[in-house]
């Protein structure tokens, strides 16, 4: 026997895996095809590392829609709290910033991987990188790993742990997909989550609100049925193809969901000021209206929202921004609000798995069990991150499902070879 585990993929999971597998002393090597470790951790979270989130257990639950609630067993034997204190006992001490987002105090990614790696170091692990493992081959006492220059690893366990197809240039190219079919795993459809959004509506093809960003808006999306499907507040942007930014990208599977069933067209409603009933906008604007009515309308409603926003609600609506106030006919306040209330964009597709954050669909959960992350299908055989059907917001959600699948991946896969 080389070695009692193998972890083939060096990114959080990966990383992870190997160290709980080590600590358990199992001699563990780490198999990553890229000549470095961590490259999307390193680029989460905007370069600084968002390596985890400090919200309850069951807030980061509700923020991994595809299949957060498997995680329940995992976050009672290893949770994002001990993911903080883990961090810390490296020497690593992390912050919180907005929606309980951690990221190392430095704001160095470098230094989350480099505390791992000297981790690695001191357990001894053997760390193999610019290694592509190019197949698996499953036996009923130890499983052999296949390297694309053909040789041949023999161990106990092994911890899969490649990630899925999003932002291939990182390594994440859906490599351990097959290796999951071969050993009788379903793979749930794979679809790009966390995405930008294309729409093909005349006003985006001709660029005319590109580069615009809203803060803090509410987007609804709501389904050809006009039933309301999912709503997310925070702040997004106009882009040359469509939109983007985190409100976007948090709607954004359930929009390729709908797109990819039955949908040609999804419309996603923007209220620019949420919080505000439309009725009582209408009214009160009406009294300001009532005693402001030698103002422009542009006047009137100036700082409600960015005034190019403005600007083309008002052309939306045939309406002169520069008509006096107290000509515009209660209809026209209504159009306008209308706008300002619900300003629908039509998404036509999203941007393709490779351009997205996260990859939905994966490995199937039913055949995982949740307290291991070992296949149910073949012994000694473990999955983890973001190749299995998780995903969540970005955020820190993905990387916390990582290290603690990670965690009990390497675990388990240690337990079980010695
Ligand atoms: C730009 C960007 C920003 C993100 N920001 C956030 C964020 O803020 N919050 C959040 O929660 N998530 C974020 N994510 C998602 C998060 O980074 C991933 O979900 C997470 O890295 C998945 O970890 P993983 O270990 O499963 O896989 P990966 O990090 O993808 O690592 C897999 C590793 O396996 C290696 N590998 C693949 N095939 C082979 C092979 N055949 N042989 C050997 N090695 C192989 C790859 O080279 C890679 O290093 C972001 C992703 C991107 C792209």
């Amino acid at each position: 026997m080389d070695y009692d585990v193998a972890i083939i993929g060096g990114g959080p999971s990966g990383l992870m895996a190997a160290i709980g597998a080590a600590e358990q002393g199992a001699r563990t090597i780490l198999i990553e095809k890229g000549k470095k470790l961590g490259r999307k951790l390193a680029i989460s979270g905007g370069g600084r590392c968002n390596v985890t989130s400090r919200l309850p257990k069951e807030e980061i639950i509700e923020h991994i829609p595809g299949n957060g609630q498997f995680l329940y067993s995992a976050l009672s034997i290893f949770d994002n709290e001990d993911i903080i204190t883990f961090f810390e006992e490296l020497g690593v001490p992390l912050k919180e910033e907005d929606h309980g987002r951690m990221f190392p105090v430095s704001n160095s990614a470098n230094d989350v991987v480099q505390a791992l790696l000297t981790k690695l170091d001191q357990l001894n692990v053997k760390i193999m990188t610019n290694t592509s493992v190019e197949a698996l081959d499953y036996g009923l006492s130890s499983h052999t790993v296949i390297l694309a220059n053909q040789t041949k690893i023999k161990v106990k366990s092994i911890v899969v742990a490649v990630g899925g197809k999003a932002v291939p240039h990182t390594g994440s190219t859906g490599d351990g997909y097959p290796w999951a079919k071969k050993a009788g795993h379903t793979i749930s459809a794979l679809y790009p989550t966390e995405v930008p959004l294309i729409s093909k509506q005349l006003f985006i093809q001709k660029r005319e609100l590109q580069g615009l960003a809203l803060r803090n808006v509410r987007l609804n999306v709501k389904n050809k049925d006009n039933k309301p499907i999912v709503s997310h507040q925070m702040d997004m942007i106009f882009t040359h193809f469509g939109i983007s930014g985190p409100a976007v990208l948090r709607c954004s599977q359930f929009v390729v969901k709908l797109l990819n069933k039955d949908h040609t067209q999804v419309s996603i409603y923007i209220d620019s000021i949420p919080g505000q009933n439309k009725e009582v906008l209408y009214q009160n604007y009406s009294q300001i209206i009532n005693t402001s009515g030698k103002k422009s309308i542009k006047n009137i409603l100036k700082g409600v929202v960015p005034e190019r926003f403005l600007l083309f609600i008002l052309a939306k609506c045939n309406i002169d921004p520069e008509l006096r106030a107290a000509n515009l006919s209660h209809e026209q306040l209504r159009s306008i609000i209308e706008e300002l209330k619900a300003f629908e964009v039509i998404i036509h597709d999203s941007l393709p798995i490779e351009k997205a954050f996260v990859t939905g669909g994966g490995v199937s959960i039913k055949e995982i069990v949740p307290t291991t992350m070992a296949s149910k299908l073949v012994e000694r055989l473990f999955f983890c991150g973001e190749i299995l059907d998780i995903h969540g917001y970005t955020g820190g959600y993905n990387i916390t499902a990582a290290l603690i699948t990670g965690r009990l991946a390497g675990q388990n896969a240690a337990w079980q070879s010695l």
